[in-house]
């Protein structure tokens, strides 16, 4: 039996993620500065909504 479980944790650069309808943007990650630190944030390419991470997009 092939242990398929034990290496699969949560990707968070190869998945992709996408807007919710009526949008199906893709999600990227993009890197911004706020008040001196480094912040990850996830934006729609399309709609260029914003939120803090790629889940946030219901
Ligand atoms: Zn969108």
């Amino acid at each position: 039996m092939a242990q398929a479980s034990k290496n699969s944790r949560t990707s968070s650069t190869t998945q992709k993620f996408f807007c919710p309808a009526p949008c199906g943007g893709e999600i990227k990650m993009k890197t911004v500065f706020e008040n001196g630190k480094v912040k990850n944030l996830a934006e729609c390419e399309k709609c260029k909504r914003l939120e803090r991470r790629p889940s946030d997009f219901k």
